[in-house]
């Protein structure tokens, strides 16, 4: 049975296919000709999720899932959500997107914050999704080098380190994707 996991990282296809069964095979866009840049204009990131997952089957045939992630925090009344890649422009940068947050939390008292990743699933004409949230506090200065995006102004519930301070795996046992996943992974497991 073939899978497609709608992203061009090859490092998450790997990793959600070594822990699958070998009869179900993940395949990547780039694997089955998709180079053009699926639409996610939907206004919440589980309507993201699930735009990708459909488009993916629409225009190609295959069974699919996606993933969306949004860092909201709380005294932004959820911001930056949906807008987490491009909050400080269309440049997607990810020092600038910090640098504004920062700003905008200047004068706040509140600085919890979640990861949110939904992953939306096709599979046999039925559509899933899995939710992994991941609560924590945006700190007052970046902090670590390791990850990517919001990760060096973010601490997790029960660290005294940000995520671009702890090891990858750490963040994958706690993290808001690492949890999505391990729930899709469950009911493929059992499913399938
Ligand atoms: P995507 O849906 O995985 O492309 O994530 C959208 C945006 O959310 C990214 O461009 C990052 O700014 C932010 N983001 C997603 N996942 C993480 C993470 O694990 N750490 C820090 N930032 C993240």
């Amino acid at each position: 049975m073939k899978l497609v996991f709608a992203t061009n990282n090859q490092n998450k296809v790997k990793e959600v296919q070594s822990l699958l069964p070998e009869i179900i095979s993940v395949l990547s866009l780039k694997d089955i000709g998709c180079e053009e840049d699926i639409p996610e204009t939907q206004p919440t990131i589980e309507g993201n999720a699930i735009q990708k997952a459909h488009y993916v089957k629409e225009h190609y045939g295959y069974d699919c899932f996606a993933d969306d992630t949004g860092l909201e925090v709380t005294a932004l009344n959820g911001e930056p959500g949906v807008f987490s890649a491009r909050y400080a422009g269309p440049q997607r940068n990810a020092d600038d997107n910090m640098n504004k947050l920062l700003q905008n939390l200047e004068d706040k008292e509140d600085r919890s914050a979640q990861f949110k990743t939904v992953v939306a699933l096709i599979l046999n004409g039925e559509q899933f999704t899995f939710t992994g949230i991941c609560k924590g506090t945006i700190i007052n200065d970046k902090r670590g080098d390791k990850g990517f995006g919001y990760d060096p102004i973010f601490m997790a519930d029960g660290f005294t380190e940000t995520f671009a301070q702890i090891s990858l795996e750490e963040k994958n046992r706690v993290g808001h994707r690492g949890k999505a996943v391990k729930q899709l992974i469950a009911f493929l497991n059992k499913t399938t």
